[in-house]
């Protein structure tokens, strides 16, 4: 019932009630029997709306979402939370472990009550007593000890799953699955640390994009399967050829790049020209089809990160040099 309208009844029964006391109070109006069942009939209704006016007006507002958890599954983003699990069974272990903490605390209290009977009570009977109830709670106390045992156990292994759950997904979230390398996020993520630590440390940093030539004729020849062998391949070629901090990575289609820290961009261009003569010296043989041999080659620039510059100029300049090497005929490091 809305609010208003239990208001406007319970002014509407207070009047009633005056009313009835006038007639209680004004001799002769009413026989003096009816007059009392009416005033204590209208009092009795003014009491409940009252009481139900009271109660409206009183009501606890509903808790906010916050307090109810509501929102606490979903991220700001609306997705949801990633570490969700892992809080789930920290909160778990929480739980546990406050329990065993009163557990520990009752049966202290248990010690305590039974050190102070013992002084007090010296009788065999009652010792007996004593000590048989000590072995009862030492015993409750045992299992308990061996449940919580066996708990925190599975939650170390649930957590340990989790953990490694989450350290796969981060791995397949980064990695090109064709080839195995970075994918392009990872590049990202590796070139903006390397080009922070070039400028704090002043070492130069050189970056290589080297773009296979021609790779659509060789899907279109061979059909697209035997085009993601090559890129498997080509790609294992890359990685044969750097050391252990140089990154390598899929920077798309057929397209790949080598963050090559403290490097000077001679040694870069050292490195890129290796691999041009190497992949321009051998052929390509598709496994288990002997006659099909390609002659895979690629094109590539190079750059090394300039005073004040970011990311973007960098691969901005390496990509520019990739085009030259292109424009003046392919299978080539243009610096
Ligand atoms: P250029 O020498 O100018 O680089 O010529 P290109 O043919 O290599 O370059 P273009 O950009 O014309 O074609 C690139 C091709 O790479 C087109 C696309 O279908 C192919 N490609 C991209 N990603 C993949 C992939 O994952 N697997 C296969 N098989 N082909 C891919
Ligand atoms: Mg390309
Ligand atoms: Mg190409």
């Amino acid at each position: 019932m809305p609010l208003t309208l239990r208001i406007v009844l319970a002014a509407v029964s207070g009047l009633a009630g005056i009313g009835a006391i006038y007639l209680i109070l004004a001799p002769g109006k009413l026989p003096y029997e009816r007059a009392l069942e009416l005033g204590a009939v209208t009092l009795l209704i003014t009491v409940i709306l009252l009481n139900t006016v009271w109660d409206a007006v009183n009501r606890p507002a509903p808790p906010a979402a916050a307090e109810t958890g509501q929102t606490a599954r979903l991220a700001p983003d609306g997705s949801p939370r990633t570490e969700e699990p892992i809080l789930g069974e920290i909160a778990r272990v929480l739980g546990l472990l406050k329990g065993h903490a009163e557990d520990n605390a009752n049966f202290a209290s248990v010690l305590d009550r039974a050190n102070v009977e013992l002084h007090e009570s010296l009788k065999a009977g009652q010792v007996r007593t004593i000590i048989s109830y000590l072995m009862v709670e030492n015993d409750k106390m045992r299992s308990r000890t061996a449940s919580l045992q066996t708990s925190l156990e599975t939650s170390q292994r649930q957590i340990e799953r989790l953990k490694s759950n989450l350290a796969d997904a981060e791995e397949q979230g980064l990695s090109d699955p064709l080839t195995g390398l970075r994918n392009r996020r990872s590049f990202d993520i590796m070139l903006a640390s390397q080009v922070a630590a070039a400028r704090n440390s002043g070492d130069p940093l050189c970056l290589i994009i080297a773009d296979i030539d021609h790779f659509k004729s060789i899907n279109d020849r061979y059909g697209h399967p035997t085009g993601d062998e090559v890129l498997k391949w080509f790609a294992k070629v890359l990685s044969s050829n750097v050391k252990g901090r140089d990154t390598v990575a899929r920077y798309g289609g057929e397209e790949f790049a080598i963050i090559m820290p403290q490097t000077t961009v001679d040694n870069a261009s050292t490195i890129a020209g290796q691999i041009r003569a190497q992949l321009n010296a051998q052929f390509w043989q598709k496994p288990g089809a002997p006659n099909t041999m390609l002659r895979v080659t690629s094109s590539f620039g190079v750059a090394v990160l300039q005073p004040g510059e970011g990311t973007s100029g960098l691969i901005a300049r390496a990509d520019a040099k990739l085009y030259e090497a292109k424009a003046a005929g392919r299978n080539r490091v243009a610096v």
